[in-house]
């Protein structure tokens, strides 16, 4: 059995209940082999071996009391995957369906992202079983308050700085730095996303959607293609749905579909910035259903589909695919199905939307795939540079910081194409993402020694 083997059925052996985990070491480590063949000191080191290992798993009990008196209990994590290139940096998810596994995962993948930014970032990933569906702004906030009376020991400027992910956008992120610097009695960058009026980044919230249609649109450029009247599926309606769909308007594509995780619409009109404006209204601050949209403007709607199931039912044509809800939605007959009826690009705002087999079948069929640790590598990116303006103690433009973001995902893609090429697979994004990622962080953890 080879090394690459070797390690996958190891972290397989040691950690059976975590499937997703499995998964994300799988995509990474079996496009490394061409590292292993010209890399002994990285085989000699066993940084294979212990880049699958995260440095340290907190793991916390977050008792709350909602507005009825009644105490929860909920279960929190944050796991600090690797520290080799910069402090600790990733999201936290709240969402009935988190656990180990999956915060694993979102941790692994974190490292190799935040490398290939070019920003001094490790990797790591927190969250909770937590739902905020349903809940009430207070029962939110106390709930962050209690996440945070444990986190806070664990996090720091220069030990790791979380940010939002699935569930924790703006108001979350809100109360838990508010709570935060209560009871450290300090003003400091240690989260990312922050509002404007303390700390935020211009551009930060926009940065992931943004981010995942530059690529998209580098990818495009390779071909002599541009987005310009190109009929776009977008996925989720959250955060990065929804800047998905406005990035996708300014230039001049046309967006079709939402989705939440009741159902999805279609619109094949086209989802115009008058529409988008109503999803942001119906979704950020009335937290409501995507189905409102479908009756707002005649439009179909889906009960219990994705995007993807209805891909495949209806046979419905587009050129792009930008999955952007959560792991795992597209397996591979919804591959099979973009194949089938057009699709030429798909570029990942979600972490891990494909499967395996899904993503097989994209490169079986010559797709432009934009992988997820390269293609929504722009929210984080957009993080660190938060973490700039924070040490600077200034704030840039929104001009400046876009600009930055653009300038970065150009060099996202050429990296990522540049590492595909020299180790033997020209074309091959995610093996050229995951090679120029891993290689800076096996770099630094060969200097430092055994440790
Ligand atoms: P939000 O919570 O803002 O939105 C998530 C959207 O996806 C919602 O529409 C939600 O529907 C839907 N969704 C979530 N889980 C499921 C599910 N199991 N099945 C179907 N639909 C689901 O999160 P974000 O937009 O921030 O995150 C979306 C994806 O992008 C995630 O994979 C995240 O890890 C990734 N990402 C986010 C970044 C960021 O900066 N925010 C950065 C990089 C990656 P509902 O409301 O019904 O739950």
């Amino acid at each position: 059995m080879s090394l690459i083997q070797e390690v996958i059925a190891k972290t397989k052996e040691k950690d059976p209940a975590q499937p997703e985990f499995h998964q994300a070491v799988k995509e990474v480590l079996e496009t490394l082999q061409p590292t292993v063949d010209q890399h002994p000191e990285f085989v000699k080191a066993k940084i294979y071996e212990r880049i699958v290992e995260p440095d340290r798993v907190i793991m916390f009990r977050i008792p709350w009391i909602d507005d009825d008196g009644e105490v929860h209990v909920n279960r929190g994590f944050r796991v600090q995957f690797n520290n080799a290139i910069g402090p600790y940096k990733g999201g936290l998810r709240f969402h009935p369906s988190v656990n180990l596994g999956i915060i694993k995962f979102l941790g692994f993948e974190q490292i190799f992202k935040n490398s290939l930014t070019t920003l001094p970032m490790g990797g790591g990933k927190g969250g909770s079983d937590f739902d905020p569906k349903g809940k009430t702004d207070t029962e939110v906030m106390k709930f962050c308050y209690a996440f945070m009376r444990e986190l806070y020991r664990h996090i720091g400027p220069d030990t790791d700085v979380p940010a939002g992910d699935i569930g924790v956008g703006g108001r979350e992120i809100g109360y838990l730095y508010g709570y935060y610097k209560k009871i450290r009695n300090e003003h400091t960058g240690v989260l990312t996303g922050k509002g404007m009026e303390y700390g935020g980044s211009l551009i930060r919230p926009e940065a992931t959607g943004y981010g995942s249609v530059y690529f998209a649109a580098e990818m495009l450029k390779v071909r002599d293609l541009d987005m310009s009247g190109k009929v776009a599926l977008v996925s989720g309606s959250g955060n990065v749905a929804q800047y998905t769909v406005e990035k996708l308007l300014d230039l001049g594509a046309k967006p079709i579909s939402l989705s939440d995780s009741s159902g999805a619409i279609i619109d094949e009109k086209g989802i115009d910035r008058d529409k988008l404006q109503y999803v942001l209204e119906l979704k950020n601050i009335r937290r409501g259903r995507i189905k409102e949209y479908a009756e707002k403007f005649d439009v179909p709607y889906y009960p219990d589909m994705s995007v993807w199931d209805v891909v495949k039912k209806e046979g419905l044509k587009a050129d792009l695919a930008f999955p952007s809800a959560t792991q795992n939605e597209i397996n591979a007959e919804h591959a099979q199905a973009l194949v089938d009826n057009g699709c030429i690009a798909v570029s990942e705002g979600a972490n891990m939307p494909s499967t395996l087999d899904a993503v097989k079948i994209y490169q079986d069929n010559k797709l432009m795939y934009g992988p997820a640790k390269a293609a929504n590598a722009g929210g984080v990116a957009t993080s660190g540079l938060e973490m700039s303006q924070n040490s600077l103690r200034l704030s840039w433009t929104r001009e400046e910081v876009d600009e930055k973001l653009h300038g970065i995902m150009r060099n996202i893609h050429k990296a990522s194409l540049d590492a595909a090429e020299a180790y033997g697979d020209p074309g091959n994004y995610l093996m050229g993402a995951n090679i120029a990622g891993f290689l800076k962080v096996a770099k630094a953890m060969l200097a430092y020694g055994v440790v």
